[in-house]
């Protein structure tokens, strides 16, 4: 079925546990094409639980979940993910360019190697990253921003409609973790994203929304996002406030 909505992806309820763990409890969280949303919360609070429901890594015990008005693993192809940690060694031998094809190998047809779109798809997404310059190198001499751009790139790779990254600027600097917003803002000119970030007052000036996780959800518009809506999902005290979409006709 496919929604009439605008929603990107819209999960209803969705509780999961690992163990006697519930990492989260009936989350409900939709997000609209054209979007660029933060989802911030503390350490082990679901939010890389709540990415890979999204993109059908991990199915819900409970509730329902809908991507581009389709089940996850149908729309997986649409996603372009960055993870949270950098899933090979900086001293593997291999160049920028390789990497960044990578992001080909949900999408290609040959089985193997790469054809001419896979090369063409590459050559563009890193040229909109504008590390194209860097194609040859190794990817250990790279420095962090650097290699963050990188995985940005592997994750367009793929031309998704979606874009999931996961902390991409944990272990940055100020003026990387800056450039790397305003990269995404350009990019989200053509492609929906959702990023999650520690560092709140940073990004509301970059994003539409930010949703606040800690094992439930409370959703607010940046504007009113609050120290007192901080201390309340980092402390011990919970409250749920339902979100609501900005744009409701
Ligand atoms: P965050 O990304 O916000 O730091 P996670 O989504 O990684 O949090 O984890 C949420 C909770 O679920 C944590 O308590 C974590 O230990 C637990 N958890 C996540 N993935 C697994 C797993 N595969 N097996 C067992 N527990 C898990
Ligand atoms: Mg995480």
């Amino acid at each position: 079925m496919v929604s009439e909505s605008q929603s990107v992806f819209e999960v209803k309820d969705g509780s999961i546990a690992f163990g006697g763990n519930q990492a989260l409890d009936k989350v409900s969280f939709a997000m609209e094409k054209g979007q660029l949303i933060g989802l911030i919360g503390p350490n082990g609070s679901g939010k890389t639980t709540l990415l890979k429901i999204i993109m059908g890594v991990l199915t819900p015990d409970k509730g329902t979940i809908e991507v581009l008005g389709k089940p996850p693993f149908q729309s997986v192809k649409e996603i372009g993910y960055m993870p949270q940690l950098t899933p090979f060694s900086r001293d593997f031998p291999i160049s920028v360019e390789e990497v960044v094809l990578m992001g080909r190998l949900g999408k290609t047809s040959s089985i193997g190697f790469f054809n001419k779109d896979d090369k063409r798809a590459a050559e563009k997404s890193m040229d909109d990253v504008e590390i194209l310059e860097l194609r040859k190198r190794a990817i250990g001499s790279l420095s962090g921003g650097q290699l963050q751009r990188v995985l940005i790139a592997r994750a367009l790779t793929c031309e998704p409609k979606i874009m999931i990254l996961d902390e991409p600027t944990a272990n940055v600097d100020m003026k990387i973790e800056k450039d790397i917003f305003d990269l995404l803002k350009r990019l989200n000119e053509k492609i929906t994203i959702i990023v999650v970030t520690h560092d709140i007052g940073f990004i509301s000036q970059y994003i539409h929304r930010v949703a606040c996780i800690n094992r439930t959800l409370i959703c607010h518009p940046t504007s009113e996002l609050t120290g007192e809506t901080i201390e309340n999902m980092y402390g011990t005290h919970m409250h749920m406030v339902h979100h609501h979409h900005e744009d409701e006709k």
